[in-house]
């Protein structure tokens, strides 16, 4: 049997190339759809590490209808995982309107083309955020969606009823969308990973940048929270068990018994929560590095504490996170000693 060929845009960012190596070792044929504006085509050569062959990529903008179809038709492509979007908070609050234009043109434009082409199985990128700073805990997904705090946060909300409404609507779709809590981690080869561009926003490349030494210190965003330590609290999923939701996912859309027009949300998180006190002591238990630290002030936005009820995708999906923190951090880690030593190569051959 042929494998079924599975088109990821976005492959080539964090998210979108462990799920390449999730779908590959699921027996699928990933296909990449890329247009690099925040990751770089040397992802590619990890993944031949990896896999051991060259994944397909076209370079290209999901906005861009033509190229969809070309690449949908010449790869024979049976179903979608959309990960392309502009994900900065803060830029997004600088900058709705290329938020808005991007996120949403993309995934309209992605729409369109499969139904043109009556591909019929998609998972949508969803995230936490959805739900804002949550009254009860652990999040459900009945849990209510808060108006969001940022225009990426929204570009995720209206995604959701876009999808919901063209289920509703009776179009040949079976769309999945997966809400993430705290992607962290690599794979475990360290040869591809996180590659935020400048100063990281998030935890965890913060820390894997300060203790190698690339930053003074971490600052940890409050300790004056209603928390047992003070500092907030989030639900950190290794980057590898969220790939493999993915493959989850599709696999119940493609075997399950589940009608022509489906709609579905699914929590993805490991359902423990670790404060940022604690992922930073975990952190130095896993690797033996110290992270130089001091408390500051509060970040604006951020909820005191979030993590998940994942058990709706343990019962459909048959997933649930199998990877510790501690596991997580060291890959984390892995990955960052990794990228210092080809950095290192890469200047010496040119020095
Ligand atoms: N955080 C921190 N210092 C940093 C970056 C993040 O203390 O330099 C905290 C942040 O306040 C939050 C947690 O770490 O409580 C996770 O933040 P991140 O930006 O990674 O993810 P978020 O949950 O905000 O999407």
């Amino acid at each position: 049997m042929t494998p079924s060929s599975i088109l990821v845009t976005g492959g080539a960012g964090f998210i979108g190339c462990h799920t390449v190596i999730a779908l590959a070792e699921a027996g699928y044929r990933p296909v990449i759809f890329d247009n690099f504006s925040n990751s770089q085509p040397k992802v590619l050569e990890g993944l031949r590490q990896i896999l051991g062959f060259e994944v397909p990529c076209y370079r290209a903008d999901c906005t861009n209808r033509a190229a969809l179809l070309e690449a949908m038709r010449r790869e024979r492509v049976s179903g979608v995982i959309h990960f392309a979007a502009f994900k900065a908070v803060g830029e997004s609050v600088q900058k709705p309107l290329l938020y808005y234009s991007n996120n949403l043109n993309a995934l309209l434009t992605l729409l369109e083309a499969m139904i043109e082409l009556d591909v019929r199985d998609l998972i949508f990128s969803s995230s936490c955020t959805v739900y804002g700073q949550p009254e009860q805990l652990p999040v459900t997904e009945n849990s209510p969606i808060l108006p969001p705090l940022s225009p990426y946060g929204n570009t995720k909300q209206i995604g959701e009823e876009i999808l919901r409404d063209v289920a509703r609507a009776g179009e040949a779709l079976r769309i999945i969308s997966l809400r993430y809590f705290n992607p962290i981690g690599a794979h475990s080869s360290g040869m591809i990973g996180e590659l935020p561009l400048g100063v990281p926003n998030n935890l965890v490349p913060y820390i894997t940048q300060t203790a190698i030494g690339l930053r003074a210190e971490l600052v940890v965003f409050g300790n004056d929270y209603p928390t047992p330590d003070g500092t907030c609290i989030r639900d950190y999923i290794h980057v590898m068990d969220l790939a493999e939701a993915h493959v989850a996912a599709l696999r119940h859309l493609e075997y399950a018994s589940i009608p022509a027009a489906y709609y579905d949300v699914f929590n993805i998180g490991t359902g423990k929560g670790a404060s940022v006190l604690e992922v930073i002591r975990t952190f130095e238990q896993a690797t033996g590095k110290i992270v130089p630290y001091r408390i500051g002030p509060r970040r604006l936005g951020d909820a005191a504490a979030v993590y998940a009820d994942a058990s709706k995708a343990h019962k459909h999906l048959g997933w649930k996170a199998h990877r510790t923190l501690k596991e997580a951090l060291a890959d984390a880690w892995r990955w960052q000693l990794y990228l210092h030593k080809t950095a290192h190569l890469l200047s010496a051959s040119n020095s």
